[in-house]
């Protein structure tokens, strides 16, 4: 546990003694504080990033709740213990990963799970596969009829999701495109019979483009249906003052990814054709329902 932890704003010196922070329990005080409210840590602390012990065994918290110990026993109460078992392999066959952390929390998975249950969803589409833990938990979830158009740029990481996959016995409801998205969005709606077919979306690739696929998926998606967002609130980012919030981090963690963020959050919550939802689950997630 002691080496999966957050560390908030290191180098925040007007807070705590000018000294890194390694400690659990001042990871923890540092929560906490963040908890209570972000203007307590203003003064020259300049970056915010996530450390393990060591920098080779950095693990990222997923979590965006006040400390881990309460994400891990949700996660142990009552996500693992309904995990299916291939989802339970998948996230295994991803953990040696190195950009394992991309992978949809569970958490916020079990959520999308019952959301697809809810709307009763047959066809849907998949924005950014990775390893194929969401797109996984959607093939188990929607009726063996169902289908699934998975998109990502990357074919290779997909590929490790793959054997599992078919395993599962599901592949069949599966038609993955290796592509940027956004084409194949414009593709689809080129074909007017594509309009409103879609029962629900998990959009979780480039954020830069997050608005771009919402207007899309608000043609291809039927009234009723939902569009699932991930990462909005990008590692509790959105509300920090921008200079405490690290450019890069392991080739992840970008303030402009941030800003992506925060403009498609201001943009959702003005859209009136969606109803909104957002859930602090995993990194974040936005549900929107169309209305209209
Ligand atoms: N939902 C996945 C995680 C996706 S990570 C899971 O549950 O594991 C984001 C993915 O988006 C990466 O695999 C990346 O290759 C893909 N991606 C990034 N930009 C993209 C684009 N423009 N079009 C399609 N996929 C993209
Ligand atoms: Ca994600």
């Amino acid at each position: 546990m002691v080496d999966s932890w957050l560390v908030g704003a290191v180098s925040c010196s007007s807070f705590i003694n000018k000294e890194p922070l390694f400690s659990l329990e001042k990871c923890n005080l540092y929560r906490s504080r963040l908890a209570l409210g972000i203007s307590e840590l203003l003064g020259d602390a300049s970056c915010w990033r996530v450390m393990g012990e060591s920098a080779k065994k950095t693990t990222l918290y997923k979590g965006l709740l006040k400390n881990e110990e309460l994400y891990q026993y949700i996660l142990e109460t009552s996500v693992y213990p309904r995990e299916p078992e291939p989802l339970k392999e998948l996230r295994d066959a991803t953990a040696a990963h190195p950009r394992a952390i991309i992978a949809t929390a569970p958490d916020a998975g079990q959520s999308i799970d019952m959301l697809l249950k809810l709307v009763n969803a047959k066809k849907t589409i998949e924005i950014g596969v990775f390893t194929g833990y969401s797109l996984l938990l959607t093939a188990l979830s929607i009726p063996d009829d169902g289908k699934i158009i998975a998109i990502d740029v990357d074919r290779k990481n997909y590929e490790i999701g793959l054997p599992i996959i078919k395993r599962a016995g599901v592949e069949h409801k599966i038609n993955f495109i290796e592509s940027q998205a956004l084409p194949v969005l414009d593709k689809l709606l080129e074909d007017h019979e594509n309009e409103g077919s879609l029962d629900f979306a998990f959009v979780d690739a480039d954020k830069g483009n997050y608005k771009n696929y919402h207007e899309r998926l608000m043609k291809l998606l039927k009234v009723g249906g939902l569009v699932v967002y991930d990462n909005t609130l990008w590692y509790g980012t959105v509300a920090l003052p921008e200079d405490l919030v690290e450019e890069l981090v392991d080739g992840e963690y970008k303030k402009e990814m941030r800003k992506h963020i925060m403009e498609l959050n201001k943009y959702l919550a003005t859209d009136s054709r969606v109803q909104i939802c957002v859930a602090p689950l995993g990194d974040g997630i936005t549900i929107c329902r169309r209305i209209y």
